[in-house]
């Protein structure tokens, strides 16, 4: 494993950590950008393409994080993208896509929240609440004592139209918060939390007696064990474990309660108690266990499958390398990872690449990357069929996209996922 020049401090535990865990050696963008939204962030006083994103693993109290935590310049650009930047979204009320996961993290909350003397009428905080739908969906079930906190001033107007109370700001908040929690809960923001520390110890702060904390994170286990290094970009800048967390608040008073994969494998949700729960949830205790166990057998002693993450990377490089020295074409399909390292990689071979099949992307447009290659529907590769000489898929689970591909004799598949490997 590579060494860096020198130890750097974990950020959470100020051990020493002196082994790279990952090194992403090319420019990667933290979120779909077009190209007029890169020009005006390159106009500000940080450039992407300066990135060199190593990321750490700290074997003390298991966090993962990257160099880019001392690097001044890209943290203020992180405030200015949080708090600024993001003003086209696409609001939770318009779309229900995340309609889901979302029930899933509530029907959490109130199972447990069951178990309080307060009930609906605990106070509830949600940190980073962006539009406010869980709050303004829990509200619409009783629990009318919630606050929000978010930074994007759009997306906090958004939540209070919808009746819900919002302070606009980063938490902890500048204004002091006077009241105390019984349900505290985030739900993908810890991982772009750049002061980690403070954010843990107000959440323990402003914790009831009896208080709760449920964090819903990505789960990099998955990722890791997948060889899939998207999670690994610049604004995922400290990503937690659960282990981090059980070990953060066990030590100020709470109990690591439960711990669940999401149904897609990519997120964790762990939930901490002050108070002991009842009976219902020592159930859950041996899934804890076994999740821990988990911890240990994946990461044992030290993180066993990052190596794996790297040789994806590598082997990508390879695979675009081969296609384009061939003077071949290839049709990228299910560019999930529009946002990630795939299609900023691919947008170095330009040349190489006919089209990107990709249902959900296409309304970013058409000028990732710079690549000049339209976002189309799988009808369309079959249409052109004399265009490209071969298929990259860039995930495994199209179990359609096999099936669709019956007809295509003659062409070259690989798959990017789990391992690189030619299907065909
Ligand atoms: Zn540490």
């Amino acid at each position: 494993m590579k060494k860096s020049s020198s130890a750097i401090n974990c950020p959470l535990c100020n051990q020493p950590v002196e082994e790279i865990f990952l090194s992403l050696d090319r420019p990667v963008f933290p979120f779909p950008v077009d190209s007029q939204e890169k020009e005006s962030m390159h106009g500000r006083d940080f450039h992407l393409e300066d990135i060199v994103l190593d990321y750490y693993y700290c074997q003390s109290c298991a966090l993962l994080f990257s160099s880019l935590i001392h690097d001044e310049r890209f943290l203020r650009s992180l405030d200015y993208l949080y708090s600024v930047h993001y003003k086209n979204f696409v609001t939770r009320f318009e779309s229900s896509s995340e309609a889901k996961p979302i029930r899933h993290l509530m029907d959490l909350l109130s199972g447990s929240i069951r178990s309080m003397s307060c009930g609906k009428d605990c106070n509830i905080l949600e940190i980073g609440c962006f539009d406010g739908y869980i709050l303004y969906k829990l509200k619409e079930e009783g629990y009318a004592n919630s606050l929000g906190v978010e930074p994007n001033g759009y997306a906090a107007r958004e939540a209070k139209k919808h009746g819900v109370e919002v302070i606009n700001d980063f938490f902890p908040p500048k204004e002091k918060l006077h009241r105390l929690f019984d349900v505290i809960f985030s739900r993908f923001v810890i991982e772009h939390v750049v002061d980690l520390k403070g954010f843990l110890e107000e959440m323990v702060e402003r914790s009831s007696p009896d208080g709760m904390i449920a964090v819903e994170m990505p789960n990099p286990y998955h990722f890791i064990a997948q060889g899939n290094p998207n999670l690994f970009y610049p604004a995922h800048t400290l990503i937690p474990t659960d282990l981090t967390l059980a070990n953060y608040f066990s030590a100020r008073g709470f109990e690591y309660v439960y711990s669940k994969v999401t149904e897609n494998k990519e997120g964790i949700q762990a939930l901490f108690s002050k108070k002991r729960l009842g009976e219902e949830w020592t159930k859950s205790e041996e899934a804890i266990r076994k999740s821990r166990d988990n911890v240990r057998v994946m990461l044992n002693g030290q993180p066993l499958f990052l190596k794996e993450a790297s040789k994806s990377l590598s082997d990508k490089k390879d695979l675009f390398e081969g296609i384009s020295s061939m003077g071949k074409r290839a049709a990228l399909y299910g560019a999930g990872s529009l946002c990630g390292n795939t299609i900023s990689l691919a947008g170095e071979y330009k040349g190489c690449i006919s089209h990107i099949v990709d249902s959900s992307s296409a309304k970013w447009g058409n000028e990732f990357v710079n690549l000049d290659v339209a976002i189309t529907a799988p009808e369309v590769l079959e249409e052109n069929i004399d265009n490209w000489d071969c298929l990259i898929i860039t995930s495994t689970y199209h179990k359609e996209i096999m099936e669709s591909l019956r007809n295509m004799d003659g062409k070259e598949i690989y798959t990017l996922y789990p391992s690189l490997k030619r299907l065909r």
